[in-house]
This record gives C-alpha cells, sequence and structure tokens, in this order.
C-alpha cells in the first residue's frame, strides 16, 4: 500500500512551443536557471503544426502547464490569445511568453529587454548618441524597437527587404523616437555604429544585399540569429569593417531570464549559463 506522505507532486510544468522547436536551447536555459535556486521544473520542447496553436495551448493547461516560452511562427497567434497583456507586449504586438494563473492567459515580450541587456551588461556596448540600423520588420525587430529607442540612439534607421513593412513598425514607434527606414540600396553612403541583424536571412544561409562602408569606426556588428559558427551577416561584417561580433546566444539567454522572473520572481544569473554554450561550441 502507497504510504500518503511519500507522494510527491510532479514539477509544476513549463514549455517552448514553436515551428521547428526541435533546436530550442530553452529547455537547458531554463533547467540550469532553475538549479541555481533549487527550483524543480519540467520543461519540455513542444512542435505544433501550422493552425493547431490555440489547441496546443488548450491541452498544455489542461495537462497544468503554468508557463509558455513562444517562439517562430506563433508570437503573434499567442498574443491574440491572451486575456491580459503587459505594456511591453501591448507594444511589441507580439507574445514570446505566457502564464496561466486563475483561469488568465498573461502575454508578455521579453525579447526587447533580452537584446538590450545583452548589448548593454555582456556586450558591453553604450546605445545612447549612437546611429543605429536596424535591418529586418518582422516580429523581432518589433519586439526590441521599443526598448532600444529607449536607449536613446543618436539616430535609428530601419531597412528591409520589404519597405513598407518598415515604414509601418517606424509609424507605429514614432512616439518613442525619430526612426528613418531605407531599401537596402538607399544605404549605400550611411554609416552606422551599431548594425542588428534582425532578419531570419542567416537561418537560410543567406545575407542581406548590404552596401561596403556601413561600419564607423570601433561599429559593432550584432545578428540576433545564434548558429555554432559565424552566421553569413558576421562573416559579412568582420570582412567590411566591424570592430565587434556579437550573434544572438546572448540575447537568447536574456530574454530568457526575464520570462523566468515573469514565472519564478527571481532573477538567474546567466553569465554562467552563456559560458556554458560558449564552451559547448570550442570558444574559449
Ligand atoms: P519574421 O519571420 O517575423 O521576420 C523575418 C524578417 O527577415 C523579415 O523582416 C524578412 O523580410 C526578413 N528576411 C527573411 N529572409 C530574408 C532574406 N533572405 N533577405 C533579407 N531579409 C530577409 O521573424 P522574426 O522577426 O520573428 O525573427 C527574425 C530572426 O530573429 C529569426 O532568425 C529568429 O531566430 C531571431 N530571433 C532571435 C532571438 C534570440 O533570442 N536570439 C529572439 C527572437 C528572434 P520581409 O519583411 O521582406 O519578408
Amino acid at each position: 500500500m502507497t504510504d500518503l506522505f511519500d507522494f510527491n507532486p510532479p514539477p509544476p510544468l513549463y514549455a517552448v512551443m514553436g515551428n521547428p522547436v526541435d533546436h530550442s536551447l530553452s529547455p537547458r536555459i531554463h533547467t540550469m536557471f532553475a538549479q541555481q535556486f533549487g527550483i524543480q521544473l519540467d520543461y519540455r520542447r513542444i512542435h505544433v503544426d501550422a493552425g493547431g496553436f490555440g489547441q496546443a495551448v488548450d491541452g498544455f493547461r489542461a495537462t497544468g502547464g503554468q508557463g509558455l516560452n513562444v517562439t517562430v511562427p506563433f508570437k503573434i497567434e499567442a498574443w491574440d490569445l491572451a486575456d491580459e497583456r503587459t505594456d511591453r507586449s501591448r507594444l511589441a504586438g507580439a507574445a514570446n511568453t505566457l502564464s496561466f494563473k486563475n483561469g488568465i492567459i498573461r502575454a508578455d515580450n521579453t525579447d526587447g529587454v533580452g537584446m538590450c541587456r545583452d548589448v548593454s551588461r555582456n556586450v558591453r556596448f553604450e546605445v545612447a548618441g549612437k546611429d543605429v540600423l536596424v535591418i529586418g520588420a518582422g516580429g523581432a525587430v518589433r519586439g526590441v524597437l521599443g526598448p532600444l529607442l529607449g536607449k536613446h540612439p543618436a539616430n535609428t534607421v530601419i531597412a528591409n527587404r520589404s519597405v513598407d513593412k518598415a515604414e509601418s513598425l517606424a509609424e507605429l514607434f514614432a512616439c518613442r523616437g525619430s526612426i528613418k527606414t531605407d531599401g537596402f540600396e538607399q544605404l549605400v553612403g550611411y554609416s552606422f555604429d551599431l548594425v542588428i541583424n534582425g532578419t531570419s536571412a542567416s537561418l537560410q544561409g543567406e545575407l542581406p544585399p548590404l552596401p561596403e562602408g556601413l561600419f564607423n569606426a570601433g561599429a559593432l556588428a550584432y545578428d540576433m540569429v545564434y548558429q555554432r559558427e559565424h552566421t553569413p551577416f558576421l562573416r559579412w561584417a568582420a570582412e567590411h569593417g566591424a570592430a565587434h561580433l556579437a550573434d544572438g546566444l546572448g540575447m537568447l539567454v536574456e530574454q530568457a531570464a526575464e520570462s523566468f522572473y515573469v514565472w519564478h520572481g527571481k532573477h538567474p544569473d546567466t553569465g554562467p549559463v552563456v559560458d556554458t554554450f560558449r564552451r559547448g561550441r570550442g570558444e574559449s
């Protein structure tokens, strides 16, 4: 007979949903954070087919799920599904973090704060007063523009393959700071202190058609994509005058740390987690 006092409740359930999601480092990152505080949790990867996001979230909640990270391509659907939205997710119009409590779905977006913390704390680059180029106008850029403009760059330009999307974003964020928009060919003759690649081109092994002379002396090239090797954008930047290179690993860990704070009310130490992944791919 089972002794009632031997019963251990299962650890609280969290997950990342996306498509594709097999590559996601989020389960390992959240498990490492939880170990820092002696918190028990069960964090899973859930692959969701197109059109199945709402049903997948319902199923996850029914099995006791407490929090979800959401990745490509479901961040807007996640936002639509929510009963409550934080200001930063409202501004982004997309959610990468959902919390389930008392029957309520609360949407948040930690991508922007994650990138800004990585740039300032890990890369140690000061955005204030600098000329910044953001390449891309998808969900990730929409998430980072508010926090980025909050760092008071001198000038901000958004360049995107579909210029109309860049123009919509510039209009949306006009109240937060002045943004100029351009197609790639109009960038000729301009140079920047910080160039952020917020496109998914690196995932396809591609590079947006960027002109030469884009980097000022001491400039930082930042790719939101994280890969084992340098991305095509970072390789190109190194060959075309960028003084410093950073990939999306730091952003990934910092946005996860903010999600962890949303769910557990504790700020994990991100440095050791970034170091673990960098060592894992042979960086010192
Ligand atoms: P979206 O699909 O919403 O947007 C994709 C963007 O990339 C669009 O601006 C699109 O241009 C552009 N693009 C795609 N392919 C090309 C190409 N070959 N040449 C030029 N532009 C291209 O994706 P997200 O915004 O959600 O994500 C963008 C990237 O950021 C992803 O690779 C994702 O992995 C990464 N990311 C990283 C995070 C991290 O923590 N490190 C967090 C969030 C995202 P167009 O509008 O013309 O189609």
